[in-house]
């Protein structure tokens, strides 16, 4: 691995921009998730593609497609972070999350199996974390049965499984995320399937814009609080967002105003565990929220690519 530009805010956040050792570019970030020291939770974000072919309305990764990472492009990527803040090879931290959040949609790159595989033989893998993040693209069921089998051998009870619905409305959330998914009753169905006695719950994601897009009632028509919780964040600031219109989070949705408090106390009512996880500010300042692709963010244009690829405005609507 070659690091290319490296952006830090202080003890929240580094983006790394680096070079593989096969010659992909890829971005990747190690982080603290506050209130938590690094000392007891410490979270590398790494990207499994380059760029990604899903084309969703939020995210600057979308913008492109420069193919799937391989397993060693991949691992490069957290054994460079290890390697940086652990030089001793003394991986201090209580609880290491390995998050497949950085470019790319894990379930389209079967490699992500084997990286899991490869990262349970590492010394430190009783403290791994992993976290895979999917909007659940249709046809992906061998993917997914591999991983249920990869999280059962290796990583049960410190696995998190999160599904990015986005809105509760099916079709509106096709509309965001232009590839054919999972309906809700497939992702509920393999919820059910996916949880063992010890796991943490899946995480039902959404990167609102406004507070619409969450209606309590439809949510827990299709998921059960059992297997699921949900999770709140304000859409990040990225390009794309912007470009498709959907902007800036409402205010509402940011400052955890009355309207937010009074969603999360349905949804609790309901009987669903809810997170609101709202970044600092200055994590869009250098571009490592989720969605957010730090070429573009700096002005520079997408990586090469290599021969066979060409770029995609946005991927073919299903
Ligand atoms: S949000 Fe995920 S699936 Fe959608 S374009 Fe970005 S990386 Fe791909």
């Amino acid at each position: 691995m070659k690091i290319l530009q490296t952006f830090r805010a202080e003890d929240v956040a580094t983006v790394y921009l680096g070079v593989t050792s096969s010659g992909r570019e890829v971005e990747f970030v190690e982080s603290r998730q506050p209130p938590f020291s690094r000392e007891d939770k410490h979270v590398l974000v790494i990207s499994c593609m380059v760029g990604c072919p899903v084309g969703c309305s939020m995210c600057d990764a979308g913008t492109f497609f420069g193919g799937n990472l391989s397993v060693q492009d991949a691992l490069e990527q957290v054994d460079w972070m290890v390697a940086e803040h652990y030089p001793r090879g003394d991986v201090t931290t209580s609880k290491l999350k390995v998050q497949f959040t950085k470019m790319g949609e894990p379930a389209l790159n079967a490699a992500v199996l084997e990286v899991l595989e490869a990262l349970a033989t590492r010394p430190y893998a009783h403290k791994l974390w992993p976290s895979i993040s999917t909007v659940a693209p249709a046809r992906r069921e061998p993917f997914f049965e591999r991983l249920l089998a990869v999280k059962e051998r290796h990583f049960v009870g410190r696995f998190q499984l999160q599904f990015s619905l986005h809105d509760t409305d099916e079709r509106r959330r096709q509309e965001l995320i232009p590839t054919r998914l999972w309906s809700f009753a497939q992702i509920a169905a393999y919820g059910r399937r996916f949880l063992s006695p010890g796991d943490r719950k899946i995480t039902l994601n959404f990167a609102l814009a406004s507070l619409d897009a969450l209606e309590p009632a439809a949510l827990a028509a299709s998921f059960d609080p059992e297997h699921f919780l949900v999770k709140l964040t304000p859409l990040n600031p990225t390009y794309r967002a912007q470009e498709t219109g959907l902007s800036h989070p409402q205010d509402e949705v940011r400052a955890e105003g009355p309207e937010l408090g009074r969603l999360v106390l349905e949804l609790r009512q309901r009987g669903f565990e809810v997170i609101v996880a709202i970044g600092a500010p200055i994590e869009n300042e250098i571009g490592s929220n989720c969605g957010q692709f730090v070429r573009r963010h700096l002005g520079l244009s997408a990586p090469p690519l290599p021969e066979g690829y060409t770029r995609v405005a946005r991927a073919a609507a299903p």
